[in-house]
């Protein structure tokens, strides 16, 4: 790929949460020398994750964090004033996951550093000069990856959906001895939801969350209280803290759903919550953290040693998660439009129609389907490539199981009966079995 041989001096990334453990190792991979700058969040908290996640962490190396996630476990949803059926999900304690990710990448070769990053700027002579709490003089890098999570400074140009707040409270039960019981549950009431769980240790975390702009909510002094009113109300609820006493003081965490602006700008790229943070509700923060994580250091290796494709490389990582903030986005407000016991809630009105009207999916027909050249992820770096663009997938699909997909559909597209199309694409693909893949893949997704 016409690398050049000169590395660039190191990288910094600042936060060491998914989205920036998993770009340092990626970084390692591709030959750079990468010193990580954390601080430890100042409270506990715990999530839950799909099974897709688990994947995530093990294709970025992330392994001592996979095994930190919980084996799954039953979660009850209660929607609509009904309980629908009990899905699953992995509880992670995220003090646990976190040191968990500073010992994967210290395993890879990422220099792990504790320290507070104050603030960045790029320097005349092209490099990047890191101000740290802890120190004089700045530490200096070739390039910056920005992943402090929601503590990343945002500037002007963002995309901030409804203002949104969780209250976090832990409970412990009162003869102090676990269940063994872990579970999670979601439920609506009339101007939020709450995310019930309990952990292995029998620890209970209950969490509302609220519209932040209208939501009535009480002074600091009074919140603990309106929020054990509120839990009282709740039929889920019940279960988690009959037997058990509130822990600790409330934590608030801001969970505003935001696309930041300048996401690939000079020598910095976002990933992670700083670039991509969406409401909670969906539960795929980490999913998506990984997601930019996974993608970023061939974009930044594409920079730095490709200038000539650097802004190809900048676009295909805005683009890639811009889509996966309205999809995200799209897909909460649908559930959210589920939900039809309190039409009058601003809670509910403004989630029901942001961020806009525009379907989750776009029904395509095989008559929509072009063949463009769009910016590709290929062995560390991104290219330009032809690819198959929808109207559902406009950042276009370019292989499938390592085959590329717009020379195949072409043959297809040629071929005067089905019978030489088959035949065609068995070439093409090296087997009939093969081929016959593709063809029912192209049916499926109605690209024929
Ligand atoms: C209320 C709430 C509930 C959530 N529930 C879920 C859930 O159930 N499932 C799920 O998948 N996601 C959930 N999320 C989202 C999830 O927490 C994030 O999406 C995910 O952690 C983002 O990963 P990240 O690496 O981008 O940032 P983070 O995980 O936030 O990591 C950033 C790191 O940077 C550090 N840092 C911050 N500032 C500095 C600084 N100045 N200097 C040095 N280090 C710094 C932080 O301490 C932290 O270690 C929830 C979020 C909220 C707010």
């Amino acid at each position: 790929m016409n690398a050049s041989n000169s590395i660039p001096s190191g990288i910094a990334v600042l936060g060491g949460g998914p989205a920036g453990t998993a770009t340092a190792i990626g970084l390692v991979r591709l030959g750079y020398a990468v010193t990580l700058f954390n601080t430890p969040r100042r409270f506990a908290a715990l999530e839950g994750v799909s099974g897709r996640v688990a994947q995530g962490l093990r294709q970025a190396g992330l392994d001592e964090a996979l095994a930190a996630l919980a084996p799954s476990s039953p979660r009850r949803v209660h929607w609509r004033g009904k309980e629908s059926a009990i899905n699953v999900e992995h509880l992670i304690h995220r003090p646990a996951f976190d040191a968990a990710l500073l010992r994967d990448a210290t395993r890879h070769g990422v220099a792990v550093r504790e320290a507070r990053v104050m603030g960045w700027r790029e320097t005349a002579d092209g490099r990047v000069a890191i101000t740290l709490e802890s120190e004089t003089p700045p530490f200096f890098a070739a390039f910056v990856v920005e992943a402090r999570g929601r503590a990343a400074p945002l500037d002007a140009s963002r995309v901030r959906g409804p203002e949104t707040v969780s209250l976090l409270q832990y409970w412990r039960p009162v003869n102090g001895t676990a269940t063994g019981n872990v579970r999670s549950a979601v439920q609506s009431f009339a101007d939020g939801w709450g995310w019930l769980a309990e952990g292995a240790d029998g620890r209970r975390y209950l969490q509302l969350t609220f519209d932040a702009a209208s939501a009535d909510l009480p002074d600091k002094a009074h919140l603990a209280g309106f929020c054990r009113e509120r839990l009282q109300g709740l039929e889920l609820a019940r279960d988690f803290t009959t037997d058990a006493k509130p822990e600790g003081s409330l934590h608030a965490r801001a969970c505003t759903p935001i696309l930041a602006g300048g996401i690939a700008a000079g020598r910095s790229l976002r990933v992670g919550d700083a670039a991509v943070a969406g409401d909670p509700l969906s539960g795929n923060g980490i999913f998506l953290a990984l997601s930019s994580a996974l993608q970023a250091p061939a974009v930044i290796n594409t920079i730095l040693r490709h200038p000539a494709r650097a802004a190809l490389a900048s676009d295909f990582h805005v683009q890639r998660l811009s889509g996966l903030f309205y999809r995200f986005a799209r897909a909460g407000r649908d559930f959210y439009a589920e939900e039809d016991q309190w039409p009058q809630s601003p809670f509910w009105q403004i989630r029901q129609s942001w961020p806009d009207a525009e379907p989750l999916h776009r029904e395509g027909r095989p008559e929509d389907v072009r063949i463009a050249q769009r910016p590709v992820l290929c062995d560390g770096e991104i290219i330009e490539a032809e690819v198959l663009v929808t109207p559902d997938r406009p950042l276009g699909v370019w292989k499938l199981d390592g085959i590329e997909l717009a020379p195949a559909l072409r043959l297809v597209r040629e071929a005067g009966t089905a019978a030489e199309a088959r035949r065609k694409l068995a070439e093409y693909a090296g087997t009939e079995n093969g081929a016959a893949h593709l063809l029912a893949w192209f049916r499926e997704g109605r690209y024929l």
